[in-house]
């Protein structure tokens, strides 16, 4: 089931692609095994997948040593600061900083360990309520702050999108999310590159990439429905 939910989920990628004139390598298909057991993702890693997607730092500590060296890991979910000691070099980026204070425990913790860590802002472009993430007003003057700091490294921006019925609704917040890397670059920040948009998940990934996503983070349409009851 994985292997085809994979195959058909890299040909929408490419179709998506084909449609606005990208190349499909410009895109990173993570996948996001929360909640799923480790036989699940060594199943998606034996089809050639090597970026994986966790939200939860104690569920990344558990599946890291139970999986081949060279996953990639990325931290999608809300970080606490005082879990990022658990995680700075071992995940290859955190993709949910919105607080200058956790980007400077996440540099403290990277100098003490001698690493560099890349991150992204995560930004709430819809402006909902129940998300986390910075507001679109407040992205650059947060940018511009955590850019001064040692050992990390700005990437890029983050969004998740509100959930939709129909996934052209969600059209403009790719767009907004693009437009907004777009102004960052011109403002020349040192130590910051915009090279990264991840946004799209199962339900809008099309749309997200034809609207410049470089990495989609995909669960329920690789490994299926989430079962938060067991
Ligand atoms: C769970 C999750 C996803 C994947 O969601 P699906 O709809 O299952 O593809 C993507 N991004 C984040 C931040 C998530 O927490």
């Amino acid at each position: 089931m994985i292997k085809e939910n994979l195959k058909y989920v890299e040909g929408e990628i490419e179709a998506a692609c084909e449609r606005v004139g990208r190349d499909a390598h410009e895109v990173t298909l993570i996948a996001v095994s929360k909640t799923k057991p480790v036989e699940m993702l060594k199943e998606a890693y034996d089809t050639g997948v090597r970026d994986f997607g966790e939200n939860k730092v104690q569920e990344l500590m558990d599946k890291i040593p139970q999986m081949p060296g060279d996953v990639r890991w990325h931290m999608i979910g809300h970080l606490q600061r005082n879990k990022v000691k658990y995680i700075v070099g071992k995940v290859c980026l955190i993709h949910s900083v919105d607080s200058l204070r956790l980007a400077e425990e996440i540099s403290r913790e990277a100098i003490k360990q001698q690493v560099e860590v890349d991150i992204l802002i995560e930004v709430n472009v819809a402006g909902e309520e129940s998300k986390f993430g910075t507001s679109s007003e407040e992205v650059i003057v947060l940018v511009r702050e955590i850019a001064k700091l040692p050992a990390i490294h700005i990437k890029g921006l983050m969004t998740i999108a509100p959930f939709v019925e129909n996934s052209e609704e969600n059209r403009e917040v790719f767009q907004k999310l693009k437009q907004l890397a777009v102004d960052i670059m011109r403002e020349n920040v040192d130590n910051v590159t915009m090279n990264v948009l991840s946004m799209g998940m199962t339900g809008d990934y099309s749309v997200a990439v034809e609207e410049g996503a470089t990495c989609v983070r995909i669960g329920t349409g690789i490994f299926g429905e989430r079962d938060y009851s067991v």
